[in-house]
């Protein structure tokens, strides 16, 4: 019989990589929380004008990276590609702005993006995110800035490098496209097909093209940064000024525009050495335009999202494993009900228990305490059985007790 295989460019998450999953996004969520941030879980499906109207009809992800498809009552839908346009739908959705002033929400879930799977790039992937709605203080960019980071840092992800730039609003961009526009002009036959998509649609995207030709061409383009307005300087200096105060480094590249429509103002990336050309951990920036774009709200906005499987990649073996606090090795067929009730009150008082369902001997019960990664093993035979105690043994601290049952809760404390 042929075997049915995972879909090409998705993956399945499951033992160490399950454990590593799942320290990574509950040690996010306990982190922001300390900066006031909570859970939102959106569909994983939406009308598909949400993410042409919110991610923009130029970008790779809207014209090359959808899964789009019409359901049985002849919507189209699209498994989101990201996750701030619902976050923003949503906020819109329930009038949140008229309940509170600032709304912080963390997430993590599976994205989907039709791409060319390889090594930290899949079609189904997972992120966290974090989005802050009705704030416009620069403070808070270098915040999110400062957290993401301190997050990433406090799981064991060093040498990292913070990049940051202003796109500036609107009419900075209009204007800067212009000069953009003059520079790429005469160079537009030797760049790649969709940089001359992108002149036609959003020519700041050229500057994030991955190719190699394409970047050596665009190298001396000129900066965004000479095309800001004061107010906009200002407000990038200041993020600068607090991320210096939290004591995040960072490198500032006039060339950073992202790869999504609704970036304006701060952006930035996380970006790592040891991923190759996959290399950008985590990216966000404000998105001052996204509300006015789908709900004609003026309210600012700041997030990033980081790729989970990407982080995976970087933590390697270094994440807490599975710790398991007792294995109950029973010796007899008499003992095997008293055994299972032990775990059982052990297990509902709080304590992780492993205990085998086949009658054993003490050796290779021992082998699997070790396999299991045990902490203690409870010995009960029969004669001690009798006698209303069981033999504990500590493989920590390397000692062994006599025990009564009534005081086991106690003792594994
Ligand atoms: P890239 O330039 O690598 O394509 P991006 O700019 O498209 O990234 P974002 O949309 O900013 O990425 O998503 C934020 C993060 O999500 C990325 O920095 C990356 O860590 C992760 N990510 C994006 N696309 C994928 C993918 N196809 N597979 C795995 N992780 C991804
Ligand atoms: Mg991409």
């Amino acid at each position: 019989m042929k075997l049915i295989k995972a879909v090409r460019g998705t993956k399945d998450i499951y033992g160490d990589d399950g454990i590593k999953y799942d320290f990574i996004t509950k040690t996010a969520q306990e982190f922001f929380k300390n900066y006031g941030y909570s859970l939102i879980k959106t569909p994983i499906f939406e009308e598909t004008d949400l993410f042409k109207r919110g991610v923009g009809e130029g970008t790779d992800i809207v014209e090359k990276e959808m899964y789009t498809f019409q359901d049985r009552g002849e919507r189209s839908i699209t498994l989101r590609p990201e996750g701030t346009a619902a976050v923003v739908r949503c906020y819109l959705e329930n009038k949140v702005y008229a309940k509170e002033d600032v709304s912080r929400y963390f997430y993590a879930g599976s994205m989907f993006r039709y791409e060319r799977p390889q090594a930290g790039r899949q079609r189904e992937f997972n992120q966290i995110g974090v989005e802050v709605l009705g704030e416009s203080s620069p403070i808070l960019d270098a915040e999110v800035i400062s957290m993401g980071y301190s997050f990433l840092n406090k799981i064991g992800i060093t040498d990292l490098e913070v990049t940051i730039n202003s796109v500036g609003e609107k009419e900075s961009r209009v204007k800067y496209r212009e000069v953009l526009l003059n520079f790429l002009n005469p160079m537009k036959e030797d760049l790649c097909d969709d940089c001359r998509m992108r002149m036609e649609k959003n020519p700041l995207r050229v500057l994030d093209c991955k190719i190699e030709k394409c970047k050596e061409l665009t190298a001396l383009a000129p900066i965004i940064t000479d095309s800001l307005t004061e107010e906009e300087r200002n407000h990038y200096e200041t993020v600068k000024k607090y991320l210096n105060l939290f004591g995040v480094k960072y490198k500032e590249d006039p060339r950073l525009v992202r790869g999504l429509d609704y970036y304006s103002s701060t952006v930035y990336e996380i970006v790592t050495n040891k991923l190759g050309s996959q290399g950008t951990v985590l990216g966000g920036g404000r998105y001052d335009n996204l509300l006015k774009q789908l709900g004609d709200k003026e309210i600012p906005a700041f997030g990033f999202a980081a790729g989970v499987e990407r982080i995976m990649m970087l933590l390697g073996e270094d994440f807490p494993k599975r710790d398991l606090d007792v294995y109950i090795a029973w010796l007899g067929e008499s003992t095997m009900d008293p055994a299972f009730k032990i775990a059982n009150d052990l297990r509902l008082s709080g304590k992780s228990v492993a205990i085998d369902y086949n009658s054993k001997g003490m050796k290779s019960h021992m082998k699997k305490a070790d396999k299991v990664g045990a902490k203690n093993v409870i010995i009960i035979g029969e004669d001690e059985m009798s006698k209303g105690v069981v033999m504990l043994k500590d493989f920590v601290n390397r000692t062994q007790e006599e025990v009564s049952i009534e005081n086991l809760k106690n003792i594994l404390k």
